[in-house]
């Protein structure tokens, strides 16, 4: 079976891109876009991944939470003609608050979720604290159907675990008619983090910072190859629990992956349904 995708917008995060989008892009201070994923099957059902923010979920002074009142979660699911009580499946990329928000209003649906994920959510370490609201899904887990690593939901829909960014953290590899659609969850929040595949990306990010990288200066070149053919030295992935990890699942998403849709990305923004408006490549 093939699918379509359609990234809902559903408000954006401001703040210091340098904090959680890449180290590269320290002091730049702009929206971060957060989406919701529909995936629509040849048979006409519509399977949701994740569910973005609540407002009051969000610790503000860190990320800035706003949003318009059409990127209301229940209005852009009613614009796109989503009845939240008639979907039957949710998959939960990883269990941080801008992607647990409204998983409420699915109260008829089966929601996957690896289970080293859950585990983890219910004790963060530190500072990953702050990337967890347990009010927002916890009245959710009697709907949860908990699995370990890879798992087929249905014909040319599957659960990719791909850990890193948190212990569970799980992407979807879905069958359109380009080939496989890889939604990356937060395993990279940029094209820019799959260097390998969008070295210009990668390198917008580079000039963004308060102290962007002189990419006239002779050494950069130099350092640049010697990460780049380093040991999966074509993935940055973002604030994560565990960067090697994250790159050994970012490389595995990334030879999956005909057609890559980060979680983060304004880029997305302009990609109304997926495959047909993808044009990266
Ligand atoms: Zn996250």
């Amino acid at each position: 079976m093939k699918y379509k995708i359609k990234p809902l917008m559903t408000g954006n995060f401001h703040m210091n891109w340098g904090h959680i989008m890449s180290p590269f892009a320290m002091g730049h201070v702009a929206d971060v876009p957060v989406f919701m994923f529909a995936v629509t099957g040849e048979d006409g059902e519509t399977i949701m991944v994740d569910a973005s923010f609540k407002m009051e979920s969000v610790p503000k002074f860190i990320f800035g939470p706003h949003r318009t009142k059409d990127q209301e979660v229940p209005k852009v699911l009613a614009a796109n003609g989503i009845d939240p009580a008639q979907i039957q499946k949710v998959i939960i990329t990883h269990l941080h608050h801008d992607h647990t928000g409204y998983l409420h209003l699915f109260r008829n649906a089966r929601m996957y979720v690896q289970e080293t994920e859950l585990i983890n959510a219910y004790h963060p370490p530190g500072i990953q604290a702050v990337g967890v609201c347990r009010e927002d899904w916890e009245p959710c887990v009697p709907q949860f159907a908990l699995v370990n690593g890879d798992f087929e939901v249905k014909d040319g829909l599957r659960l990719v675990f791909a850990p890193g960014h948190t212990p569970g953290h799980q992407a979807v590899a879905v069958n359109t008619d380009r080939g496989t659609a890889v939604i990356c969850g937060d395993s990279s929040y940029l094209y820019a983090g799959f260097a390998k595949r969008f070295p210009q990306k990668f390198r917008e990010v580079m000039a963004l910072g308060s102290e962007p990288i002189d990419v006239a200066n002779p050494e950069v070149p130099a350092v640049l190859q010697k990460i780049m053919t380093a040991r999966y030295g074509g993935y940055f992935g973002p604030a994560i629990i565990n960067p090697e990890e994250n790159m050994r699942s970012m490389a595995k998403l990334d030879l999956l992956a005909d057609i890559i849709v980060p979680g983060h990305d304004p880029e997305l923004l302009r990609m109304k349904v997926i495959p047909d408006d993808y044009d990266l490549e």
